[in-house]
């Protein structure tokens, strides 16, 4: 039993965190994607600039013109990313315990609520940055 565990409890936690990683990642390589061409919000034309030098050359567009999806997109985000991480890790605990006690059924439905969080928070993101686009054409109408 416990040869099956070990791994097991192993691979939840590396499974949940590559999830979290790819989530982070393709979210911060679309915004690296989309910036040095044009602003994630409004479509603007911003200067050229290396990948590195993203942050210099977004964030006083961003901080003057999006004030809010720059508060947004700066301590908040984080701080609900390590929430989200906090739901996960419990999760994982519950769903070792459940191994332990021998109920499979509940941890790969633990496993799949890990992996369904991570989900739901991609989708989060994307309606979020979505909301700010269409807050800031509404904006622009009036
Ligand atoms: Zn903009």
């Amino acid at each position: 039993m416990v040869i099956v565990i070990a791994p097991m409890s192993m691979f939840l936690p590396v499974f949940a965190y590559a999830i979290f990683r790819r989530t982070a990642m393709t979210g911060r390589q679309r915004l690296e994607r989309q910036i040095p061409a044009s602003c994630v919000i409004c479509g603007e034309t911003l200067p050229k600039a290396t990948l590195l030098e993203t942050g210099k050359v977004q964030g006083p567009h961003c901080e003057t013109v999006h004030p809010d999806f720059w508060r947004w997109a700066s301590i908040p985000r984080k701080r609900m990313m390590l929430a989200v991480l906090f739901t996960v890790l419990i999760i994982w605990v519950v769903a070792v315990y459940e191994l332990i006690i021998s109920n499979y059924l509940l941890f790969i439905a633990g496993g799949a609520l890990s992996a369904s969080l991570a989900l739901a928070w991609n989708l989060f993101e994307k309606r979020k940055l979505k909301s700010f686009r269409s807050h800031w054409r509404m904006t622009l109408k009036s």
